[in-house]
Parts: structure tokens; C-alpha cells; sequence
């Protein structure tokens, strides 16, 4: 059988509790397809800084990069004020091991208790290290007296064109697997479409430089221009179009400060956070993620959905070329929603062990 060395890092809240749930799911996988799971335990998080004064040990970085085959990372806490010391090890990780965008699959589940539910089959692309998370801000007094504050937004051509890049080959990946399915199955019947998210009409020269970059790697590439369709949106109105008509996207690719608000809105439209994951993806290494944050206010309850850390392990597998046992996993999900397994986000009162029991059933 494959070997597979993957890390885990829970951190903080119910990322403890989802990580797990999404290892069982791995190890239950292992035993019927060839595949062979070796789990390794990593730090990191605002609990573990409180007790050793650093959130990411230097010691996951480097276990991460020469061991291991891809990561799950759970989720972190974050300070509602300034803790000196402190800083978001996601977005150091994710810096560490150059994965440079975010995938995030938002995709509903047909529900029979919910038939007006909406169709939605989209996979939003979050450029994932710069825009105004560079986090350069600075706050300043005027002559007046009056306080300002300043942050710096950078967008580069690099990582405009690599972002751009992911979307169209992710948007012909997602047109190759829709190929092999039954056409009343494919909820996206015509050719694969991209649609560059931006705000130039007013942010001309930053996100002027995104939309014109993302732009040329289509117009100098034949078989983009052949087999994608190129579409672009505003982020205001693309908000706007994404809850009237959400069945009206493909891939959508967008700068990171605007691809995250998407992303969390697009959760909404499937029925909960709990249920949407995300795979952080640079060229040499895949981390999945769950979209949502360690939710204190449920943890240690219970109560947290397993199902987007479930996906974002699949969404892993599937990045790191097993598309098949990522796909098995996909239809064991929807089974157990359509079954009724649903934790409370999602108006049930099943448990997140009881909800990861039945995805392992249904594998
Ligand atoms: P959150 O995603 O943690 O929670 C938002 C709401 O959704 C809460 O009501 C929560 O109970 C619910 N929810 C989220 N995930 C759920 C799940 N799996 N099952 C059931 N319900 C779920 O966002 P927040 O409340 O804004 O932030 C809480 C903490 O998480 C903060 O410290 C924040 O900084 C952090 N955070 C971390 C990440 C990350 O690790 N990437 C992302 C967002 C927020
Ligand atoms: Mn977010």
C-alpha cells in the first residue's frame, strides 16, 4: 500500500476536536483502499503560546517540510486585544511553506428537508499571502491631534499570476472530473468559467495590477483561451450575485482580504461554516484547513460539526493526487447529511462523534 505521512495540527478550541474527528475518517479510509496513514502530532496555537511564549515551534515548521507528505491544520484562537509576543501561526505557516493560495470548495449538499435550498457548486480561489495581510499598519496623530491609522496593501505580479495560474488549471481539473459524471449529475453543464474578483474601478493601480495580470496568463495561454471562459466581477457586486445566483460561478479567484469575506459569506449559502473546508496549496506542500475558527463559544462540547475538517482532508487527498479516495469521502459526507446526521449549526443534535461514526459508515 501508498504510505502517507500526514501532520497534525489541531491548535486551539474545536480545532482539537475536529482534527481528530478527521483522522478517523483517514484511518477508517486506509483500511479499504491501498493507502496507508502515518499521523504525526505538531504544535501550535494561542493555548500553546501561553504555556512555551511562542504559537509556532520552530520544531512544526521543520516536521512539516522534511517529513511529511501534506498537513491538517485545525484552527486557531486569536486575542480580541494586542498580546506582545503574539502572532497568527496559520499565516506564519502558510508564509514557512510558500502555499500561496487557498481553495475553498463551496458546494451544497441536496437536502430533502430543504428543497429550496440553493445549487451551488463553486470553488473560490483566496490569494493567500498578501493584499492587506501583510499587516504593515501603522497608526499616526496629525497636527490637529487626530488619530489615523494606516494599512499597506501590497498586490504583486507574482503572486497575481500564480493565483491566477491555480484558477485556471484548478477550472480545467474541475471540468476533467465533471467529464467522467453523468451529465444529469453535473450541476455545471457548459465550459469551465473563471471570474477575476476586483475592486479597479476604484483600487486602479493594486487591484488594476490583479485584474490585468490574471488577465495576460489567459490571454498568452492557447489552452486557456480554448477551453475557459473568462469572466470578471466587482467584489461588491459579485457579493451581491454570489446569494442571487450563486449557480452562476465556477472558479472564482480573488485577492486575499476579499477571497476570505467571500468565503465565509459563500458558507452561508450552504447552510454552515461547519461544513466548508479549505486546502492551503503552494507548489511543494498542501495543508487542508477547515474555513472556520476555533469557536469557543461550542468548544468542548460536543457540539462542533466534524464535516468541514472532514472535507478539508479530502480536499487534502485530493491535492495530493488521490482524487478517488477524496471523491469516497465527498459521497460518505453527503450520505450522512442526507441521512439527518446533523450536529446543532445545522438545526440537529447529533454529536461530533456520532456525525464522524456515520461518515465512517457510510465510507
Ligand atoms: P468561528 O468560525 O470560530 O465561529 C463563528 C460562529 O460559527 C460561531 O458561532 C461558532 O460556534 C460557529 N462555528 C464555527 N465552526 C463551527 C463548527 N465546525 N461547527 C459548529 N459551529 C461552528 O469565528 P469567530 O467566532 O469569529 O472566531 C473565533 C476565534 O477563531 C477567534 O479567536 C478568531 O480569531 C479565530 N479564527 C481562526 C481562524 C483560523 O484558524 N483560520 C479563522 C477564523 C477565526
Ligand atoms: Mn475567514
Amino acid at each position: 500500500p501508498k504510505s502517507l505521512t500526514i501532520g497534525l495540527i489541531p491548535a486551539d478550541g474545536i480545532g482539537c476536536e475536529v482534527i481528530p474527528a478527521a483522522r478517523q475518517v483517514l484511518e477508517h479510509l486506509s483500511s479499504s483502499h491501498q493507502l496507508k496513514f502515518r499521523f504525526v502530532h505538531c504544535d501550535a496555537g494561542f493555548e500553546y503560546f501561553q504555556k512555551n511564549g511562542t504559537a509556532l515551534p520552530q520544531k512544526t515548521v521543520d516536521t512539516l517540510r522534511n517529513d511529511c507528505d501534506g498537513a491538517l491544520f485545525g484552527a486557531v484562537s486569536s486575542p480580541s486585544h494586542k498580546v506582545a509576543g503574539y502572532s497568527s501561526p496559520i499565516v506564519a505557516l502558510r508564509k514557512h511553506l510558500d502555499l500561496y493560495a487557498n481553495v475553498r470548495p463551496v458546494i451544497s449538499t441536496k437536502d430533502p428537508q430543504n428543497p429550496s435550498q440553493k445549487s451551488v457548486d463553486m470553488l473560490i480561489i483566496r490569494e493567500n499571502t498578501e493584499c492587506l495581510y501583510i499587516k504593515k499598519e501603522q497608526q499616526f496623530t496629525d497636527e490637529n491631534n487626530q488619530v489615523y491609522a494606516i494599512a499597506e496593501r501590497r498586490i504583486s505580479q507574482k503572486a497575481s499570476e500564480r493565483a491566477g495560474r491555480m484558477a485556471f488549471q484548478m477550472a480545467l481539473a474541475r471540468d476533467s472530473i465533471r467529464q467522467q459524471q453523468p451529465v444529469e449529475q453535473r450541476r455545471w453543464t457548459g465550459k469551465p468559467q473563471v471570474t477575476i474578483v476586483h475592486k479597479s474601478n476604484v483600487l486602479s493601480v493594486t487591484d488594476g495590477l490583479w485584474r490585468e495580470t490574471i488577465r495576460g496568463v489567459y490571454e498568452n495561454t492557447p489552452e486557456y483561451q480554448t477551453r475557459i471562459n473568462l469572466e470578471e466581477q466587482l467584489v461588491d457586486s459579485m457579493v451581491y450575485r454570489m446569494f442571487r445566483e450563486p449557480e452562476a460561478f465556477d472558479v472564482v479567484v480573488a485577492p486575499n482580504l476579499y477571497g476570505d469575506i467571500l468565503s465565509d459569506g459563500a458558507a452561508a449559502l450552504v447552510g454552515s461554516l461547519g461544513l466548508v473546508p479549505s486546502a492551503n496549496v503552494g507548489d511543494t506542500f498542501v495543508m487542508g484547513e477547515p474555513v472556520h475558527g476555533s469557536a469557543p463559544d461550542i468548544a468542548g462540547q460536543h457540539k462542533a460539526n466534524p464535516i468541514a475538517a472532514i472535507r478539508s482532508a479530502a480536499l487534502l487527498l485530493e491535492n495530493i493526487g488521490l482524487p478517488g479516495p477524496a471523491s469516497n469521502i465527498y459521497n460518505a459526507v453527503d450520505a450522512t447529511l442526507q441521512a439527518g446526521y446533523k450536529t446543532p449549526d445545522l438545526g440537529g443534535s447529533a454529536t461530533t462523534e456520532e456525525v464522524t461514526e456515520a461518515v465512517c459508515k457510510y465510507l
